[in-house]
């Protein structure tokens, strides 16, 4: 079902599939193509301060008459805004754009050496004052983790990373099972960059699914929430409809193959902090 959740720690309900926004700069392109989304059942929506469209993020929401509660809106604090006052003005600020008084999620964009526990601290502030339902991180390594969760009165909810079939991330997946921390993908299709992948190709003619669709799925079964990106309505609605299918557990294995610790974004300990 496509408004399917996983239960985080703390009891909220996330939904396991929504629409990653990044890069989507056009005003009417950003307005449509989470009108779009929405009319196709989607009910969270990812997105950023550094993407630019909190605002339009926002306005679509509000259009679609939805009520705000049915949908889990996520958004980050960028790295020139981290340590502890300088994320609570920027959630301050991501709030007033979104136009909203509350976050579902609020994340860590990534884990500035400096100042991500800082940054972490105020996220609990945030949760503790209810402006947010959840508190995260996204692209933090184990190592990361471990600062935060030995200081933690509220561990991170959810740890956002890229993670897809050429890089599966067990390891860092194992760890946040253990520790109830859910995992989302983020560039769940490897930008679009792993789908002529043969083997993806050959299980998507085997159960006549897109390659997209395929690459989704799996990562359901996997217990992996996803935001996959797209503006055109046909990719939209296509890669919704990965509910009323299983991969097999043959199929699952043969995609455990690819694995090749392939990233098409940046590592978290190699990312270049000064802009
Ligand atoms: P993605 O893996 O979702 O790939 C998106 C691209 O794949 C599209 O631009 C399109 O070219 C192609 N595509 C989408 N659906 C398709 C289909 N059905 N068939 C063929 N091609 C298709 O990559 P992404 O946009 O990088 O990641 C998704 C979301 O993750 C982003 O929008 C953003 O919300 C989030 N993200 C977060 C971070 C982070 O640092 N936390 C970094 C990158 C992305």
């Amino acid at each position: 079902h496509l408004q399917s959740t996983k239960t985080l720690v703390n009891s909220v309900e996330m939904p396991r599939f929504g629409l990653g926004v990044y890069k989507m700069t056009e005003r009417e392109e950003t307005l449509q193509a989470i009108d779009t989304a929405l009319k196709f059942g989607y009910r969270a929506i990812d997105t950023a301060s550094l993407y630019g469209n909190e605002a339009e993020v926002g306005e679509a929401i509000r259009y679609s008459g939805i009520p705000r509660e049915d949908i889990f809106v996520t958004t980050k604090v960028w790295n020139k805004d981290q340590g502890y006052d300088a994320t609570l003005r920027a959630f301050e600020v991501s709030l007033k754009k979104l136009n909203m008084d509350y976050l579902d999620l609020y994340l860590t964009h990534w884990a500035v050496p400096e100042t991500f526990e800082e940054t972490y601290r105020a996220i609990e502030r945030l949760y503790d004052e209810k402006l947010i339902r959840a508190t995260g991180v996204s692209n933090h390594h184990e190592h990361h983790l471990e600062k935060i969760l030995a200081k933690a009165n509220t561990v991170p909810m959810v740890n956002q990373v890229e993670l897809h079939p050429y890089l599966q991330q067990h390891p860092l997946s194992a760890f946040c099972s253990e520790h109830q921390i859910a995992v989302t993908a983020w560039s769940p299709l490897g930008r679009g960059g792993i789908l002529a992948d043969p083997t993806i190709i050959e299980i998507g003619k085997e159960i006549d699914k897109t390659p997209a669709q395929v690459v989704l799925r799996w990562h359901l079964q996997n217990d992996t929430l996803v935001i996959p990106k797209s503006v055109t309505p046909g990719r939209i609605e296509e890669n919704a409809q990965i509910f009323d299918f299983e991969l097999t557990q043959d199929q699952m294995e043969k995609m455990a193959t690819l694995n090749r610790n392939q990233r098409f974004g940046q590592d978290p300990d190699h990312f270049k902090f000064d802009f």
